[in-house]
């Protein structure tokens, strides 16, 4: 079989995805595509339960069992069947949920976003190519989504929390452009010579290609799709002018600090220190400075009251205490991974930070939010939790405003940037020699990793976990150290 809903989601996207992947796959990277996280109980699982009885399509790596077993499955008259297969002219696909009702049919796809995308109109418009083409009536068709305004206050309420969105007259309205698009894909693949297409915006969206290193390949090494922060439109439009290296950029309309920022690298320049504002900064800082990090999990299905989906939940803290001296002290908190831990967090937060304490957070924003949200959960902690709230300080002005800049940046004023910035060659300070966990996402996943653990493993984990997390605000220490030197 040729096609499936991905490979045609991906044809839609770039037909040279196809072809590479077919005829230059060792030219693949790999990609980590994963918008969000879906933990727990699954989403798919979840949106069958809003049908009742249904029939269900085992998965099966031989196809043609799958197809079998629907055309078994639908031989009743009134039925529902989860994972429904069909064929047609070497087109493959499975529908998530399809009702039939007589001779009539209902075509539902299921998706853990809270939005209907356009490949996401695609998907089940190419769905619905196959079952019409096949001559079965389908009446109507539908997307399954979260609905992002769904809070939870006891059972699950499946009727709130998914959104069911009738999308039939697009799917109708795109039967002829799957019919062409596939056509077109087909004779792609069939043709030995690479594709002679272009990169562009469809490189990047709906998703990142994995094959973009090859395709750029003949790029200068320093070029437009590198600058930082610059918009995607911006660079493509760059791209299509021949304004393409960094030497071209810089003679180019773009905007000054863009062109700041190639100015450093072409010209190797040193370090930009603006020792008046770095003072007016530090000085709104005072003793003893708690520096905070918060480590959170976001799931698609709320597990517990007051969540909505994918929320950022709180499950881990680190805190560097440093005195006027330079001493530091560390506090840290970790959920055990099984109940709720929220308000245990929330607790020995209040108990580790004093009220009117000085708090920095590098982009606190993300910290803030936490906060705030605890407050609005527990009226008795609210008082304190607003008192360190309207504490926080953070630690990213400086660098957000270019006060403190270097080369190493790129532009960029992200921890991930700013901390080998500073210390380009401190082994402690190096997120990669850390073992098992590297990063936020990588934290959220242990952490849903912790209730399936026992014994050494589990103690191994949560030793890891604590590491990364204490890492986090040892770098801001080491960063207000850095900031502390630059003005003496
Ligand atoms: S990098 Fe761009 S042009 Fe190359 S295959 Fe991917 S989407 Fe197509």
């Amino acid at each position: 079989m040729n096609l499936s809903k991905s490979k045609y989601c991906q044809a839609v996207q770039c037909k040279k995805i196809l072809w590479l992947d077919k005829y230059k796959r060792e030219v693949k990277e790999e990609i980590d595509n994963k918008s969000v996280l879906e933990n727990g109980t699954n989403v798919g699982e979840l949106a069958k339960r809003l049908f009742g009885k249904y029939v269900d399509i085992e998965y099966n790596s031989d196809l043609n069992k799958m197809i079998s077993d629907t055309k078994e499955a639908l031989k009743e008259k009134n039925t529902i069947i989860t994972e429904a297969s069909f064929v047609y002219d070497n087109n493959f696909c499975s529908v998530d949920i399809l009702k039939k009702e007589n001779d009539e049919y209902m075509m539902y796809e299921v998706k853990s976003s809270t939005h209907v995308s356009d490949i996401y109109l695609e998907d089940i418009s190419y769905q619905y190519y196959v079952l019409t083409s096949l001559g079965m009536n389908v009446k109507k068709a539908f997307i399954i989504y979260i609905n992002s305004d769904y809070v939870r206050n006891g059972d699950l309420e499946l009727d709130k929390l998914f959104i069911t969105k009738d999308v039939t007259e697009i799917v109708e309205s795109k039967k002829r452009e799957v019919e062409a698009n596939i056509k077109e894909t087909k004779e792609f693949l069939s043709n030995k010579s690479e594709p002679n297409i272009d990169i562009g915006s469809h490189c990047f969206s709906p998703y990142d290609c994995p094959f973009f290193k090859y395709c750029s390949r003949n790029l200068p090494e320093k070029n437009v799709f590198d600058l930082k922060g610059l918009n995607l439109n911006k660079k493509v439009e760059f791209y299509n002018n021949g304004i393409v290296s960094y030497e071209d950029l810089i003679n180019s309309n773009l905007a000054d600090k863009y062109k700041d920022v190639i100015d450093f690298e072409l010209n190797g320049k040193k370090d930009k220190v603006n020792k008046k504002m770095i003072k007016n900064f530090l000085d709104t800082l005072s003793y003893p400075i708690y520096h905070l990090d918060f480590e959170s999990y976001q799931e698609a299905i709320p597990s517990y009251d007051g969540i909505r989906p994918y929320m950022q939940i709180p499950f881990q803290y680190s805190l560097h205490i440093e005195d006027k001296n330079g001493n530091i002290e560390h506090k840290e908190f970790l959920a055990s991974g099984t109940g709720d831990s929220r308000r245990e967090l929330a607790l020995k937060l209040i108990n580790d930070i004093p009220k009117n304490s000085c708090i920095l957070a590098y982009n606190m924003a993300f910290e803030k939010s936490i906060i705030k949200y605890l407050a609005s959960l527990y009226d008795d902690l609210s008082e304190h939790l607003m008192n360190i709230y309207d504490n926080i300080r953070d630690l990213m002005i400086p660098f957000k405003n270019r006060d403190y800049y270097s080369k190493e940046m790129h532009g960029s004023y992200s921890i991930k940037y700013v901390l080998p910035a500073l210390y380009p060659d401190d082994p402690d300070l190096d997120y990669h020699n850390l073992d098992m966990v590297h990063n936020g996402s990588e934290a959220s996943d242990s952490y849903f990793k912790l209730s399936m653990l026992e014994g050494k493993e589990l103690e191994e984990l949560r030793e890891n976990m604590l590491k990364y997390c204490e890492l986090d605000t040892y770098a801001m220490v080491k960063v207000l150290e850095k900031l502390k030197d630059s003005i003496k």
